[in-house]
């Protein structure tokens, strides 16, 4: 056997990373703003740290851009680089210098840059890179550094007379679109928005109103407030967004204010959880439970991910479980892992762990307001119960606990746990097996008859009316030891079967007929059984078979019967 090394051709590495390392272009921004955040915490650890003892001053990142020059600046203040750093680090593809700063200065593990790719990305959208900076060491000289996207490149002298990088992009043909300010703008808004840095795109005009100190006269109107137009800096971000912040300091209109800064035309939450682990991962960020009540569609996939303040996407589907994407908010966290392959996401141990803390947080949020405040948890219930019965369906770690604090409602709107409920229909409603029947109606209105003609013998029915009460009863069958029956599976007297057997009324000849003839009105759509009538009962009922109506309604489910 031989060894050899593997050998990379330099010229092929541009179009590479071009084509394939990132899918999405508009991220060079995210990675070059990133990497002028990273210079700028930098900076302030090594002043913590009493190694840059300078004056740190303005320390905001500004985005420019020259629309004559087709050139994007972004420009920080940060730590800047001397001769050997642009040598090392910007020379060299996969070299960065993140692992070593966080190694030498450890309590600073907020740096975002990690793998030494993020620079590059700037060549999918320039033919042109040109880097202008000024390290913080002392006696440091202004360098400049120019590629153009092959892999030879010129560094000299610069002319930077302050401490920190411009990176000045020249716009290539075919991407001019980010030498606009409204597509710097919303990209900015959307990834930087929460950047532990203050960063400036230009200025804004800020109007406001005015009190005129024109006097008032007597007997005239007061005289209109002054419109004052001015020009102030455009900060993008909120440098303290409030995930970051401890929830000891923060009051439920803080709380309430954020979810408006994230979702300015939603309704208020009812309430949220505030995530914050260090270990075994490291996890910050607020979950929120919008109202889904009102008929209002359900909206998913509004969680934004973060890591380290840096937006990553808002499609959360293999990091939360699915019925936690109803949840509204943000999650932090540098521990998982980013820009790779979905299947990888669901395999990652990291992303498995967060999956599970971030579901038992949620039930011990739910059990705890059912806890404290039944009352008020009652009232919440029908903005709440949909989710927790989606939840308790699809996770079987959270079956296991929002049994407890699951609700059954009966058509008089009381509410019950299921222990509460098979305790208050356990006399009434079981079979020869002593198994409890629940009896439910899944349309009230339509099914007033049959409801009352139940509740008239003294049985309960609850109400499980939603899309996700026919899943949901099926998990109560399989785990609780429960059957149920819909109220028009039999008539009102069978709900329960051990009643003892009735007489007819009518003889063998009127049987016939009269099955014949409801046989032809009611057709194929049910048996027709003749039932001893009672004076409660309405004189004529059609009832359906609850296994064969479950049958046929999955079956219309999955698209099989259309009848
Ligand atoms: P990463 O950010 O993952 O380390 P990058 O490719 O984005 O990788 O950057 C490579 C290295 O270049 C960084 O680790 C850092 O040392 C240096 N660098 C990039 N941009 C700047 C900047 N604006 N100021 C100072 N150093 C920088
Ligand atoms: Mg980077």
């Amino acid at each position: 056997m031989q060894k050899g090394n593997i050998s990379v051709q330099t010229e092929n590495i541009f179009p590479i990373i071009k084509k394939f390392l990132y899918s999405d272009q508009e991220i060079f921004l995210r990675e070059l703003v990133s990497n002028a955040v990273d210079a700028t915490s930098k900076l302030k650890t090594l002043n913590r740290k009493g190694e840059f003892k300078g004056d740190i001053g303005e320390d905001t990142i500004d985005i420019m851009i020259d629309k004559e020059a087709k050139t994007l600046t972004i420009r920080d203040r940060g730590i800047g680089m001397t001769k050997e750093e642009v040598e090392k680090y910007l020379n060299q593809v996969a070299l960065s210098s993140a692992q070593d700063f966080v190694d030498k200065y450890q309590e600073d593990a907020s740096i975002i840059g990690h793998f030494g790719l993020g620079f590059y990305s700037a060549f999918m959208v320039a033919d042109k890179v040109e880097v202008n900076t000024l390290s913080w060491k002392d006696g440091a000289e202004p360098v400049r550094w120019i590629c153009e996207g092959d892999p030879s490149y010129e560094i000299g002298e610069g002319d930077r007379d302050f401490r920190g990088t411009d990176i000045i992009l020249h716009v290539s043909d075919d991407s001019v679109q980010y030498l606009e300010d409204s597509e710097i703008e919303g990209l900015l808004n959307k990834y930087a928005r929460f950047l532990p840095i203050p960063i400036r795109f230009g200025t804004k005009t800020e109007t406001t109103y005015e009190e005129s100190d024109v006097a008032v006269i007597e007997g005239e109107e007061k005289p209109e407030p002054v419109k004052v137009e001015k020009e102030v800096d455009n900060i993008i971000n909120n440098p303290e967004p409030l995930w970051k912040k401890n929830p000891a300091d923060l009051t439920d209109d803080d709380y309430k204010d954020f979810y408006r800064e994230l979702y300015p035309m939603g309704q208020p939450p009812m309430f949220w959880i505030h995530l914050n682990i260090d270990f075994p991962f490291n996890l910050t960020g607020i979950l929120y439970f919008p109202k889904v009540s009102g008929g209002l569609e359900l909206q998913r996939n509004k969680i934004q991910l973060y890591s380290n303040q840096v937006y990553v996407t808002d499609d959360v589907k293999e990091i939360v479980p699915e019925f936690l994407t109803l949840l509204h908010g943000v999650i932090d966290s540098p521990d998982i892992p980013l820009n790779v392959s979905r299947s990888y996401l669901q395999a990652d141990t990291n992303v498995k762990k967060i999956t599970g803390y971030i579901t038992k947080k949620v039930a011990e949020k739910l059990n705890s307001l059912f806890k404290d405040n039944r009352e008020d948890y009652e009232a919440k219930w029908a903005d709440l119960g949909v989710f927790v019965k989606y939840g308790m369906i699809s996770e079987e770690k959270f079956y296991d606990r929002a049994k407890k604090f699951v609700l059954l409602e009966n058509t008089d709107n009381r509410k019950f746990t299921i222990e509460e409920y098979k305790e208050r229909i356990a006399e009434n409603q079981t079979d020869k097996h002593d198994k409890v029947i629940g009896i439910y109606t899944a349309d009230e209105d339509r099914q007033h008859t049959l409801v009352a003609g139940a509740i008239e013998r003294g049985y309960d029915v609850l109400k499980l009316e939603h899309a996700i009460d026919a899943p949901f009863i099926q998990s109560l069958e399989q785990k609780e030891g429960m059957t149920f029956v819909r109220v028009d599976s039999a008539t009102p007297d069978q709900l329960v079967q051990k009643d003892e057997e009735k007489e007819l009324l009518l003889n063998e000849e009127e049987q016939t007929t009269v099955k014949d003839l409801f046989t032809t009105v009611v057709g194929e759509k049910g048996n027709v059984e003749l039932k001893p009538l009672d004076t409660t009962d309405a004189p004529v009922q059609i009832v359906r078979n609850e296994f064969m109506r479950r049958m046929k309604e999955m079956q219309q489910l999955q698209g099989m019967d259309t009848s």
